[in-house]
């Protein structure tokens, strides 16, 4: 069996060990330690200080705990991606809210602002009321359409959670992804572009807010050590070990970005000017980090094709993220749709896209593509 090609796998840079090592010594051994705040000030020192973060431990509950900050209540309606992973959405079920789901536009392959709009003054017309959050998504670090989404939110006054799980170091107008909502939020599980081995942050704009929300991930003990509780809170907490992974994991980031662009870039210059094969291609003033390569094929059968190939050759692939309209636990939810995320997902193959993928791994990958198509 030929070596095994992986989608996206951890890339550890040596510096991690040395942080573990010391989380040992001084046996901080625990959802607190000294690793945990240093790993937060690297993050906000990445952003330029342009954002507070909260380290938790994962993704999926930092947008749960933005949800409770802005106090989304069961019953409120929340606008959602619809292209993307259903981590995006689930908190807004955990908070017995109703998920909304919007589609695509074609260029950034995120939320489409015709669409949003057109979502918002439907849902004035039919319950009086205006949605109470709008969750946007980065979809393999490619910005969303920040200007457009900005100047609905703002005119109907809803909060936005960005959710760059896939967009660490990604950039729009020069603006960092991570500090362009009311709210953001990182991954840092295993696949992402650097990982503390399954992790999040929360990002917030002002101190405040994140001082709530390391309280609300620390079970909202208001008074240390004698059990007072006036809130129901969580335990969301990052370990002291995975924010040692972290801090190692960040000196290295901007390396990571580099060797997953160059991923991108590969690819590109062997298959774009192969007929029916496309590129999701940056926008003018769009940075993405090139989180996974995703191409489009001609058709879903020749998508199917080319995956099984490559599986067959022990290339690990995914396809584009299924839309939440066409997933069964949301058969009933309401969704604002015009085919985009569909056909995406019906043509979409994300290819291997590691920062420590080789040359010849991406010659053995576009060699069986060409071959299979
Ligand atoms: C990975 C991911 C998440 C969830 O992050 P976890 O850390 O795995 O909980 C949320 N949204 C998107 C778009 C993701 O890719």
């Amino acid at each position: 069996m030929k070596k095994r090609i992986w989608l996206s796998p951890p890339h550890m840079t040596g510096h991690e060990l040395k942080h573990i090592n010391d989380a040992f010594a001084s046996n901080w051994i625990a959802p607190v330690g000294p690793n945990i705040t240093g790993f937060e000030e690297d993050i906000e020192s990445f952003l330029n200080h342009e954002s507070y973060a909260v380290a938790l431990n994962s993704g999926t509950a930092a947008i749960h705990l933005a949800l409770e900050l802005l106090n989304i209540k069961a019953g409120d309606e929340v606008l959602c991606q619809n292209k993307t992973f259903i981590a995006s959405v689930n908190p807004v079920i955990y908070k017995g809210a109703t998920p909304i789901f919007i589609d695509s536009e074609k260029s950034s392959w995120n939320i489409c602002p015709i669409l949003l709009e057109q979502a918002i003054e439907d849902r004035l017309a039919t319950t009086g009321k205006t949605p109470k959050a709008i969750i946007v998504v980065e979809i393999y670090g490619m910005p969303y359409n920040v200007d457009e989404v900005y100047r609905i939110a703002s005119k109907y006054d809803i909060p936005i959670i960005e959710d760059s799980a896939e967009a660490m170091g990604s950039k729009y107008k020069n603006l960092h992804c991570g500090t362009l909502g009311n709210y953001s939020i990182f991954s840092f599980n295993g696949n992402k572009i650097i990982t503390t081995s399954g992790g999040g942050a929360l990002l917030t704009r002002t101190a405040s807010q994140k001082q709530e929300a390391v309280y609300l991930s620390t079970q909202a003990s208001d008074t240390k050590g004698n059990f007072e509780h006036s809130r129901i809170g969580f335990n969301y907490r990052m370990s002291n070990i995975s924010a040692s992974i972290g801090r190692g994991q960040i000196k290295d980031i901007d390396n990571k970005i580099f060797k997953r662009r160059a991923n991108f870039e590969y690819y590109y210059n062997a298959l774009a000017n192969i007929k029916d094969i496309e590129f999701q291609i940056e926008p003018a003033n769009y940075y993405s980090n090139r989180w996974l390569t995703c191409i489009l094929f001609k058709d879903e059968e020749t998508r199917n094709n080319v995956a099984s190939h490559l599986n067959n050759e022990n290339i690990e692939t995914k396809y584009s993220w299924k839309p939440m309209h066409i997933q069964t636990v949301f058969k009933n939810a309401i969704s604002y749709t015009n085919g985009v995320s569909e056909d995406l997902y019906k043509r979409g193959l994300c290819l291997p896209s590691g920062s420590s993928l080789e040359i010849e791994d991406l010659n053995r990958i576009i060699n069986i593509i060409k071959t299979s198509i």
